[in-house]
């Protein structure tokens, strides 16, 4: 059965620029059991409530702004699977989420910048679940929970963020640089409490977690490893896949739960 995945995208760069992530991230699609549709909760699609998306084939999102000319020409064409999204609405709602589609929108950075580098060829159906970031942690656990089954039919749910992310606190720094001991001390106490499957320590994360502030002014690039998480079901295990930091600040640790 595949696992769930939690994968920090970075900085758009990362589809074009050599790093450890980068790496790590085009080896991860060959290390798992091939999916017959992937979907991806990520930190660049807040909306109202959960909603899906049901286009026939996927539109490229641009969503951002001041980088080299090449990461706009990249396209990501992969099919979208309107069927499966009509049931994936239907498991939320059954859990309560009053879930929608959208069958025009594409795929966002968070979703498409990693999936160059897992799956390049863009043969597989990709879909997306958006964020309801003022819900915080709990909501994104259970919408994850809701989408448990995926999992059993081969479905890759992947959150998409990041482990750290203060863009106020990012700079060139020379590769291997240690990270500033408060981005450790993040990264160390948020491993241990997934290790220790530790549920509640994790959704009062804003609370507990070392310089939480400092790492994520706000939330919405860590709601996505709830619903990893949560995909996982109950007793999910979390493995570390990788870790490691760019642009002096930016901690792209990845982890399985299954
Ligand atoms: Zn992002």
């Amino acid at each position: 059965m595949l696992p769930a995945l939690f994968i920090s995208h970075g900085s758009p760069m990362l589809a074009l620029e050599p790093s450890p992530a980068r790496h790590f991230l085009a080896g991860l699609g060959a290390t798992l059991q091939r999916p017959r549709a992937i979907l991806v909760a990520s930190a660049h699609w807040e909306t109202a409530q959960p909603t899906v998306t049901a286009a026939a084939v996927n539109e490229t999102i641009h969503d951002f702004y001041g980088f080299p000319p090449p990461l706009f020409a990249i396209r990501y064409p992969a099919p979208g699977d309107p069927g499966l999204a009509q049931r994936i609405a239907e498991m939320l709602r059954q859990a309560g989420l009053e879930a929608t589609l959208d069958r025009a929108r594409g795929l966002d950075h968070g979703a498409w910048v990693p999936l160059t580098l897992m799956y390049p060829a863009h043969d597989i159906p990709m879909l997306q679940v958006s964020l309801q970031t003022p819900l915080g942690p709990e909501h994104h656990l259970h919408l994850g929970r809701a989408l448990e089954a995926l999992r059993r039919e081969d479905v890759l749910v992947i959150g998409s963020g990041s482990f750290t992310h203060n863009l106020g606190r990012l700079r060139r720094v020379e590769p291997g640089a240690a990270p500033p001991p408060d981005v450790v001390a993040f990264a160390e106490w948020m491993h241990a409490a997934l290790q220790e499957n530790r549920t509640d320590d994790l959704l009062a994360w804003r609370r507990k977690a070392p310089y939480a502030v400092a790492q994520h002014p706000t939330d919405e690039h860590l709601l996505p490893l709830f619903v990893a998480l949560g995909a996982a079901g109950e007793h999910a295990r979390a493995t570390r896949l990788h870790a490691s930091t760019t642009y002096g600040a930016l901690r792209m640790d990845a982890y399985a739960f299954a």
